[in-house]
């Protein structure tokens, strides 16, 4: 069987449903952001790994290693604060072609730590080889939270609200402007407010840590995922977990000023939200007897749809047109574009 015909979803779900090895010191494994696993009765560790490959997740024409090491620890960050997590420790594998300079690996290393040690996520250890390929990055994180307080893809019902915090879409129009820029040469050219702002969310992403340890300290999430493949496939991947279907309404999803003011883009502001993924905001659920504690929270959150019984997700548009939501969003099996964040 050729991996496209089962996707990357299909892959992992095969992996799991065949391989999955679970014990009661492990409640959560393969399936969610990130798995838990329980030493003490008191907390619980969470860990979670990513894999970033050059001409696969990245292109060093469209990316600096500064960035590359900023994104490769928002990544998995993000997974942890997709749990409701703090994270701790991280650890980092390295396949270096020769022609990567020591400088380099000081930018990557230098843009990682800022932003772990905004989160006082300390680097403990890793590994290092020769790649006589591209460059690939192996990134893993482990954290922490109490035993209670862990958000699962799993617990939305039907009649709980979505939400969404930020704003949706910004990466993936960003990754485009820098495409295109590299494609024609005009890297250092000028770019408007807007563009630039677009850029600096695929490359410096911000992952939501804080947000996601206050939304599950509150009590109030049924359910929570990270953004990584586009809100249609992550909106899937909670239904799928949960057993639900959905309804989002379209004129709902938050877009920013910079994406919706953009000239010259290929698509729809609204498809990079659906599709592009790497915006690294937090989509959860909650009950309706819940959105007060939620409220109680201030952190900036958009209610975007609603968890229907059935299986299905639909798309309303602002005149009221149902449309079937599939999920869009990036497959490594099933690349509708080639690459994630390199130049197709
Ligand atoms: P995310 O986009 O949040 O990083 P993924 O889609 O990569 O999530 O992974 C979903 C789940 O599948 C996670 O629990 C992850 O640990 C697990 N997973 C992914 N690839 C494999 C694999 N090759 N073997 C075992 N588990 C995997
Ligand atoms: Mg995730």
């Amino acid at each position: 069987m050729k991996l496209s015909d089962l996707g990357e979803f299909g892959l992992i779900d095969r992996i799991r449903r065949t391989f999955s090895q679970r014990s009661t010191k492990a409640p959560i494994g393969i399936g969610d952001d990130a798995a838990a696993l329980s030493f003490s009765s008191s907390s619980t560790v969470l860990a979670t790994t990513d894999l970033l490959i050059e001409g696969v997740h990245f292109d060093l024409a469209t990316t600096d290693l500064y960035s590359l090491g900023w994104k490769s620890a928002a990544a998995n960050l993000s997974d942890i604060a997709a749990m409701g997590g703090k994270p701790r420790f991280c650890l980092i594998g390295l396949g270096l072609p020769r022609r990567i300079t020591v400088e380099q690996i000081d930018g990557f290393y230098k843009g990682f730590r800022a932003l772990a040690g905004r989160h006082h996520a300390l680097i403990i250890g890793g590994d290092t080889c020769r790649s006589e390929q591209g460059f690939l990055v192996s990134v893993t994180v482990l954290g922490e939270s109490p035993r209670t307080r862990i958000v699962a893809r799993s617990g939305s019902r039907p009649g709980d609200l979505i939400f969404v915090t930020g704003a949706l879409g910004d990466s993936g129009a960003g990754l485009e402007i820098l495409e295109k820029r590299s494609g024609t040469r005009r890297m250092t050219g000028k770019m408007t407010a807007a563009e630039r702002s677009l850029v600096e969310r695929h490359l410096r992403p911000v992952p939501r840590v804080e947000w996601g340890r206050k939304i599950a300290a509150s009590g109030c999430a049924s359910a929570m995922i990270d953004v990584s493949d586009g809100l249609s496939s992550d909106l899937g991947h909670i239904c799928e977990a949960s057993r639900v279907g959905a309804e989002v309404l379209a004129d709902r999803v938050p877009l920013t000023k910079a994406l919706l003011s953009s000239k010259g883009l290929r698509r729809p502001a609204l498809e990079y939200a659906l599709s592009a993924g790497e915006d690294y905001e937090l989509l959860f659920t909650v009950p309706a007897n819940k959105l007060r504690k939620l409220r109680n929270l201030r952190i900036p959150v958009t209610g975007i749809g609603r968890i229907m019984a059935g299986r299905t997700m639909t798309l309303i548009t602002a005149a009221g047109t149902r449309l079937p939501l599939e999920p869009s969003g990036y497959d490594h099996f099933r690349p509708r574009v080639r690459t994630k964040g390199a130049r197709p």
